[in-house]
């Protein structure tokens, strides 16, 4: 699969749509019901007398349309993978903040739909997210090997979980976690520059800002898997610059990457 499918991540995801977290994949026994339930259809709305004959006879029937079916399919593979201690925690998570209006859901699902990456860095970041990377936390606890003590290969302080190598490891955030945040908050700066007549790189990426501008609390910080806090739209429009959201996310994304695979080829 030129890894863009982690052989011990989620399948239920593949079949979600894209705008929501998933692969967006169709599945052969989705594809197959789904021209059922449109024939059958077709067959109960006809007026053609030989189509009446074939719906007489009950040949062809459904008791839901189309469009049912795939909101059905849709809704229980949700819930399933929303149900999975594994693969789906960053989903119930990312769910819940966007419930309590901190994480804008639409956006942070931007780098899918967008299609930003390539089919192996996007394959490698949705195996992070469900937690499917070979870390040594998943070896000790998942697969349960007893001469594996769990903890962080870098730090050796705290149990190396996806979540912690990617923002919370001590030693990676002296240099790692510092170089993939100035290149997110690169972009920022390159446009205010612009704006302001500041001479700068006439492209982004070859910006080096000799400050990087980060706000007090925090507000346009993205989540290291890609999380899009709700306000960060209003802090770019409040500064005057254009929605480079999509930008700033690959740029962390790929970073995120970066740092993943250092770490877990030490
Ligand atoms: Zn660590």
């Amino acid at each position: 699969m030129a890894g863009a499918f982690n052989r011990k991540g989620s399948t239920v995801r593949l079949y979600r749509k894209r705008n929501e977290g998933g692969k967006g994949l169709i599945g052969i026994e989705d594809c197959v019901r789904l021209e059922e339930a449109n024939l059958a259809q077709y067959v109960q709305n006809s007026e053609e007398w030989l189509l009446q004959e074939v719906r007489e006879m009950g040949l062809v029937a459904s008791v839901e349309t189309g469009e049912e079916l795939k909101k059905r399919r849709d809704a229980e593979r949700k819930e399933s993978l929303l149900g999975k201690p594994l693969h789906g925690k960053y989903f119930a998570t990312v769910e819940k903040l966007a419930d309590e209006g901190d994480v804008d859901l639409d956006r942070t699902w931007q780098w899918l739909k967008g299609g930003f990456l390539t089919k192996a860095s996007e394959g490698y970041i949705m195996a992070a997210q469900e937690q499917a990377l070979q870390t040594k936390w998943r070896k000790s606890t998942i697969e349960g090997s007893e001469d594996e003590d769990g903890l962080c290969r870098i730090c050796g302080k705290w149990f190396e979980t996806v979540k912690h190598l990617v923002s919370g490891c001590s030693e990676l955030a002296k240099k790692q976690y510092r170089i993939r945040h100035d290149k997110v908050g690169s972009r920022i700066h390159w446009e205010l520059c612009r704006k302001y007549g500041i001479e700068c790189a006439s492209k982004w990426y070859d910006h080096v800002p000799s400050s990087v501008c980060k706000s007090k609390d925090g507000l346009f910080e993205l989540g290291a898997l890609g999380t899009v806090p709700k306000r960060l739209l209003g802090f770019l429009k409040d500064l005057g610059i254009p929605d480079v959201i999509g930008c700033m996310q690959t740029c962390a994304l790929l970073g995120t990457q970066r740092i993943l695979k250092n770490a877990l080829s030490i």
